[in-house]
């Protein structure tokens, strides 16, 4: 962590300092924490892969349901992403913190599953995960493997194989509610904690985004970690501007090292 800056370095300690001195931590991930492993934010209009739509035309129900080839078409590229996509240091952090006690949960906006290949134990996906597919006819669930390996080869669109309607990736688009299981137990950990650490979320995507202000209205303290401001940047202990797969593993490395 030596090629971090000065300032940087006195951040991170006061950090560690914080999660070594809580009794409830709990992290808070979005994008950012996936870009390092070369997963584009598929909300944002400058991911690069998709050019022709708006994320949130292409990514809605209105558009699976009206125009399913067409969202197919749009998930195609991620979904290829996300399979070939490995886990990044920030990833690794998290799992080893968790792993020694040091956070008892990670929420997540991401839908890739890289905590859990990280070897996270507690993770919930407030966006739903590309890991499985319902049916939109009779709601049977299929994992997605295999499914999503054929479509991304051959650009199939998978279909159920009891009633063959159109399969649906379990992840949240827009204009749709998030699932319920998840989000409780998300506002629950929120309830709970005493440090909440946000890491490569920006907070603009609602409701997940009002969560570090219900930690702040408990009296609860907060560390940033993003590459750009965000609305709790005043609110929090501490604000580190910089890429999670840097600053993370400097964290860990200061907590576990005490
Ligand atoms: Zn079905």
């Amino acid at each position: 962590m030596s090629h971090l800056p000065n300032d940087v370095l006195t951040k991170v300690c006061k950090a560690a300092e914080l999660v070594l001195a809580s009794e409830h931590t709990i992290a808070l991930t979005g994008a950012g924490s996936s870009t390092p492993s070369g997963v584009p934010d598929f909300r944002s209009a400058d991911s690069g892969l998709w050019t022709r739509y708006s994320p949130m035309e292409v990514a809605s129900l209105t558009t699976f349901r009206q125009q399913p080839e067409k969202f197919f078409r749009w998930l195609r590229p991620l979904a290829a992403q996300i399979l070939k996509a490995e886990p990044n240091p920030s990833h690794m952090a998290f799992a080893t913190l968790g792993q020694n006690g040091f956070i008892e949960a990670v929420i997540t906006q991401n839908i890739d599953g890289l905590h859990q290949r990280a070897g996270a134990k507690v993770v919930i996906e407030v966006h739903g995960s590309l890991n499985t597919l319902t049916c939109i006819g009779c709601y049977q669930q299929y994992p997605s493997n295999g499914y999503i390996d054929a479509y991304i080869q051959q650009g199939e669109i998978p279909r159920c194989q009891v009633c063959d309607r159109i399969l649906k990736p379990d992840v949240v688009l827009f204009e749709e509610q998030l699932p319920f299981e998840p989000w409780l137990k998300a506002r629950e950990e929120i309830g709970k904690c005493d440090l909440l650490i946000v890491a490569g979320s920006s907070l603009v995507v609602m409701p997940v985004a009002g969560l570090p202000m219900k930690v702040i209205e408990n009296q609860a303290r907060v560390i940033i970690v993003n590459k750009t401001p965000t609305y709790i940047d005043d609110y929090a202990e501490v604000v580190i501007h910089g890429d999670v797969a840097d600053i993370l593993p400097a964290i860990a490395k200061e907590v576990l090292d005490v």
